[in-house]
């Protein structure tokens, strides 16, 4: 009789995906807790999301995440949402057992790992100001007001779309909705996060220039190889800190990683191997 080594599989669904740093983030937690596990990139079109998902599922697969632009449409196939997916309303994470499909999302906890845990920010009573409402903002907003800020702002280009997120959250906080150019500035935020993906075309929307100060912490979730549209205009108008989103990349991995394996990951070497590689 012959024994067969199964790999247990994992992979990143999106379109596109091939930027993604998933596949190393994840082979480097493999390799730190010793994990027989592969991740593969999956670029899958919306029309053929079911189809994959349901593919992956069948062959064996234990988990996804999903991306951009899957996060919101992928819950219709889950059969069990976590609380903080169903708040979201967008996941990010899918874990198959038994026959069933978990979903979850983890962006939310990955940020604050990285804002509390990693870089020391304060959140409680900050009055915060958040650019975009996409898939991530719907994943960040709720875990933030968890922490009880002062007050959060939600701008948008399309005013619409901000409005719809503050609506979904108003029940757990104060959030209010506005476009770029009229954003409230009564004094400087203590914590803008720029969750638009205006960078990657290589763009600075008007970002209201009297909402940073020297007190003000500005984190893009974009990331790069070099300093991103945005963490140089926060440097430019003189926040006192200026960090893309390298930590949370890495941080809301681990989560995902602790809810398909069971295991931590230590998540400090592979941020320094990944920003160093940057
Ligand atoms: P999304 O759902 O496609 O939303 C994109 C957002 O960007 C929308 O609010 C959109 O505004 C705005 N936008 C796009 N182009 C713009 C422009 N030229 N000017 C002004 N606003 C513009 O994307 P997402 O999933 O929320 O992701 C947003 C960014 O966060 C991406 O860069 C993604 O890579 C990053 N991200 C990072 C992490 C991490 O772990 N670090 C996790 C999740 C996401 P409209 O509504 O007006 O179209």
């Amino acid at each position: 009789m012959t024994n067969t080594v199964t790999v247990d599989r994992y992979g990143v669904m999106g379109y596109p995906v091939s930027h993604s740093r998933s596949p190393v983030i994840h082979k480097l937690f493999a390799l730190q807790t010793n994990q027989n596990m592969q991740y593969e990139l999956l670029r899958v079109t919306p029309e053929k999301l079911e189809e994959a998902v349901r593919q992956f599922q069948r062959t064996g697969g234990k988990g996804l995440n999903i991306t951009v632009p899957h996060k919101r449409s992928v819950c219709r196939l889950v059969d069990q949402l976590s609380e903080r997916a169903s708040t979201a309303g967008a996941v990010n994470t899918l874990a198959f057992q038994d026959g069933e499909i978990f979903g979850d999302n983890t962006d939310g906890i990955g940020l604050l790992r990285d804002l509390v845990v990693n870089l020391g920010a304060n959140i409680t009573d900050a009055n915060i100001l958040i650019l975009g409402a996409g898939g991530a903002t719907s994943g960040i907003v709720g875990p933030l007001l968890e922490m009880r800020p002062r007050s959060l702002c939600i701008a948008n280009r399309t005013l619409k779309r901000a409005e719809d997120l503050a609506e979904r959250f108003e029940s757990l906080g104060k959030v209010s909705a506005y476009r770029f150019n009229v954003i409230p500035v009564t004094e400087p935020y203590h914590l803008i996060i720029n969750a638009t993906s205006a960078g990657l075309e290589g763009e600075t929307p008007p970002y209201p220039e009297a909402a940073v100060s020297d007190k003000t912490y500005c984190y893009d979730l974009s990331y790069g190889l070099k300093p991103t549209p945005f963490s140089i205009w926060a440097r430019e108008h003189g926040a006192a800190h200026s960090v893309m989103g390298w930590g949370m990349l890495v941080e809301q991995a681990a989560e995902s990683f602790h809810i398909w394996r069971g295991v931590r990951p230590d998540t400090k070497p592979v941020l320094k191997q990944m920003t160093v590689n940057a």
